[in-house]
């Protein structure tokens, strides 16, 4: 007799007591479906083996396969990475305001392109349209998916078959493949470089400049600097030659913040309404950097210009949809009381944390840590760290914090990637808890755990228990 036949039938599978309440909880579908898989998975092992698994161990594992299934993919995180703007783990968190304007406008009906007044059609910018002009000096505003596409969508608008001037040292790559001449290349502009990696004038510019030329551009070298001996043109200069020439002069700014951080110890970085001053015609800038809200790429500047992008059929297919504006609406509407943006905005809220307070945290939640590493070959320690801003912002300027750093006893430093590794791998609900590895140690940076989150921290560490070390 085959021994094959004595595997249980998918209906066999099914009524085991396990299974049922796994049907009860997610449907008959998806169970059947997962056992059928087993089956079938124990099947082709068989062949190779020549050995069936008993039928609790085929249950469970049809059990771990629908709850692997059902378990979310976009799993909320702590980041205590210790980079604040985590393009990989969503960058900005939204402040309370935006989530509740979010979940408001996913639930109901709202005036997304609707004139309530004259109840006539209405643009979908007119939203933050007032906001974002009145925040940045800007005669008029668009918004569409995210930067790379509100640069993208200026180039194809202004600049078809002719060429745009660039400094050498601003042809950059953002992580995560948005490489300034590729953008533009695709977007149908022809790039003339200037200048050297390190130094660019005013006259390299100007030599540049021919009957094909269609606008002068500066891209703000977010994610790194160049030091030493360098030169770059100021944007005001920029400015009047481009406009000398009757040309555009843009900008694009990347992060871009709506107040000056400087006034709670951060760098300055450059905004919008700085660039517009020195006579941008266009400033395009990212929703969910710096600035805190949803991911967004913001367009300002001359209206004749925003116009014409808005024209552009490409607008169509890179537009926002209500659940951003909604939510970028409560954030901007946060920045016309710059006065407490560090209490309200979360993104500057946790840029501008004092360091007393990730160490009083340290303090606080160092012996639950202790407890669930006991045992293991590894000692806990409340130490000061550095943290990031992320997102290409202030690449040179780090932030003091405090946190935990995790260090092998001994020279068994693989302990440390399976302590990590079991950190990142808690079970849903839970959520995982994601840190860095560097020097020989686990960090946990603490700035991005919130006080009100501390108990869910302690939840995910506590299943943590003993990993097999
Ligand atoms: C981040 C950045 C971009 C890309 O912005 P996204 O919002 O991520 O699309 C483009 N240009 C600069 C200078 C940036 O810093």
């Amino acid at each position: 007799m085959n021994p094959l036949s004595r595997l249980p039938s998918v209906d066999r599978l099914l009524s085991a007591a396990a299974l049922s309440s796994l049907i009860e909880l997610h449907g008959r579908a998806v169970v059947t479906a997962t056992a059928r898989e087993v089956l079938a998975a124990t099947r082709a092992a068989f062949k190779q083996e020549a050995v069936l698994p008993a039928e609790d161990e085929l249950i469970a594992k049809v059990g771990a396969g629908v709850t692997a299934k059902m378990t979310p993919k976009l799993r909320p995180v702590f980041n205590l990475t210790g980079t604040v703007l985590h393009t990989n783990l969503g960058r900005a968190p939204l402040p309370e305001e935006a989530v509740q304007a979010l979940l408001t406008a996913a639930r109901s009906p709202c005036a997304l392109e609707y004139d309530i007044e004259s109840g006539g059609r209405g643009d979908r910018d007119d939203i933050v349209n007032e906001l974002l002009c009145e925040l940045t000096g800007a005669e008029a505003a668009t918004v569409v998916n995210n930067n790379a596409a509100a640069v993208f969508l200026l180039l194809n608008t202004l600049t078809p078959r002719k060429h745009v001037i660039v400094s050498r040292g601003e042809l950059i790559e953002i992580g995560g493949a948005f490489r300034v001449p590729d953008i533009m290349q695709r977007a149908g502009a022809k790039l003339v470089e200037v200048g050297t990696t390190n130094r660019t004038h005013l006259k390299d510019f100007a030599e540049a400049i021919t009957p094909r030329t269609a606008m002068l551009m500066k891209v703000h070298a977010s994610n790194y600097a160049i030091q030493g001996f360098t030169h770059a043109v100021p944007e005001a200069e920029l400015a009047e030659l481009a406009h000398g020439k009757g040309l555009p002069f843009v900008v694009d700014l990347g992060s871009g913040t709506l107040a000056d951080l400087a006034r709670w110890g951060l760098p300055h970085e450059p905004t919008p309404a700085e660039a517009i001053a020195a006579g941008a015609d266009l400033v395009t800038f990212s929703g969910d950097k710096l600035l805190g809200g949803p991911q967004a790429g913001l367009l300002v500047g001359r209206k004749d210009l925003i116009a014409k992008i808005k024209k552009n059929p490409l607008k169509r297919a890179l537009r926002v949809g209500k659940l951003t504006l909604a939510a970028l609406e409560a954030v901007l509407a946060l920045y016309r009381d710059p006065d407490r943006l560090h209490l309200r905005v979360t993104a500057v809220r946790q840029l501008t944390r004092p360091e007393a307070e990730m160490r009083a945290a340290a303090m606080r939640l160092l012996p639950a840590l202790q407890a669930a590493l006991s045992g293991l070959p590894v000692t806990v320690e409340i130490v000061a760290l550095k943290s990031q801003i992320g997102s290409g912002s202030l690449p040179v300027d780090r932030l003091p914090s405090a946190g935990f750093a995790i260090r092998p006893q001994g020279k068994r430093g693989g302990v440390l990637n399976r302590i990590e590794a079991a950190l990142r791998g808690v079970a849903h609900p839970l959520r995982p808890v994601i840190g860095r590895i560097e020097d020989g140690a686990l960090l946990l940076d603490l700035r991005c755990l919130d006080i009100a989150d501390e108990p869910e921290f302690l939840a995910s560490v506590a299943a943590l228990g003993q990993p097999r070390c």
